[in-house]
């Protein structure tokens, strides 16, 4: 998916300077985004609150939207730099094309990983026929300063490790949950893994005390650390924990997402990680232009343009405001 907002400011973040090093509990709102004409997402990172947890540095939840009658995702070609692109469903399928020539359906429980590396471009839509509902999550990784300029590639992982317990089923998305790693490539130590709950499931979950951890509620009600987390709502919960209670109301789906402390510090604007207004403003140069980020082949219709830059010089801000 693509960062839409035509009033896209860079931001800095990154750096140890504002990871809580002890278990909180602090609850992040959504800040509803209006993604093309019919689709509304809830973008949890950046949050006016956090910019990281670990190394995500992007979090949009969205859906269940009902489409029967809709288009339903359509996000036109758009380049990206720096980072590492997650994509999860719980429902419905989203159609990836990029410049590598990648056409690939990704389906619920599916991992859809692209690596950006130095430069890529890319696009997602509903296929056209495609199911009624459409419901997921479109997260972003920052890629270390050794690893940033890496050949891009897409994976594509139908087959993830599960870890169980009574009441309790978990997805290695990417990264290891409790000594099963996922197949996807990561580039720092991190975890995302999906959380599906059983009503009335009493559990706890293992973690690593030197990770810091956020949950998002994707459905039903379930409580995290003893905290009521909504659906599109998402509970950052500090470095320090070796375990996290977890209590399901009803069924519930959730995101664990964690990772160690982000150290270096980055510069986001739109679709872009960088280390420097500069590289920013040649990638947005180079987009413009049609060079460097390839051609996707096969989207029916106009790639995107990338917004302004900001006049004013970047102030970095840390990993919270
Ligand atoms: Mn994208």
């Amino acid at each position: 998916m693509s960062n839409l907002d035509r009033q896209a400011t860079p931001s800095v973040c990154g750096g140890r300077g504002f990871v809580v090093a002890e278990p909180v509990r602090e609850l992040l709102a959504p800040r509803r985004v209006q993604l093309g004409e019919s689709t509304e997402v809830r973008r949890l990172l950046p949050n006016l609150g956090r910019r990281m947890v670990g190394a995500w540095a992007f979090v949009d939840h969205y859906g269940p939207d009902d489409i029967a009658d809709e288009p339903g995702m359509q996000v036109p070609p758009h380049p990206h730099m720096g980072l590492q692109t997650v994509s999860w469903l719980h429902d419905g399928e989203v159609l990836h094309r990029d410049s590598l020539g990648s056409l690939q359906t990704v389906r619920p429980r599916e991992l859809g990983l692209m690596t950006s590396g130095r430069a890529i471009s890319h696009s997602e839509e509903s296929p056209k026929e495609h199911a009624r509902f459409l419901h997921g999550a479109q997260l972003w990784v920052a890629l270390p300063d050794a690893h940033r300029h890496v050949e891009p590639h897409f994976q594509h992982h139908v087959d993830l490790p599960v870890v169980t317990a009574p009441g309790l089923s978990a997805t290695v998305i990417l990264g290891e949950l409790d000594g099963a790693a996922s197949p996807g490539t990561a580039y720092t130590p991190i975890v995302g893994a999906d959380l599906s709950l059983t009503g009335g499931a009493e559990t706890r979950l293992p973690l690593d005390p030197d990770f810091e951890y956020a949950v998002l509620s994707m459905s039903g009600e379930a409580e995290v650390d003893g905290v009521p987390v909504l659906p599109g709502s998402m509970l950052y919960l500090g470095c320090g924990r070796t375990e996290l209670p977890l209590r399901a109301v009803s069924d519930a789906g959730l995101m664990l997402l964690g990772g160690e402390p982000f150290e270096e510090e980055l510069v986001m604007f739109w679709n872009f990680i960088a280390r420097s207004g500069e590289e920013i403003a040649q990638a947005r140069n180079d987009w413009e232009k049609g060079s460097r980020f390839g051609e996707v082949r096969g989207y029916d219709g106009a790639r995107l343009s990338a917004p302004p830059l900001p006049t004013t010089p970047l102030k970095p801000r840390g990993r919270v405001r």
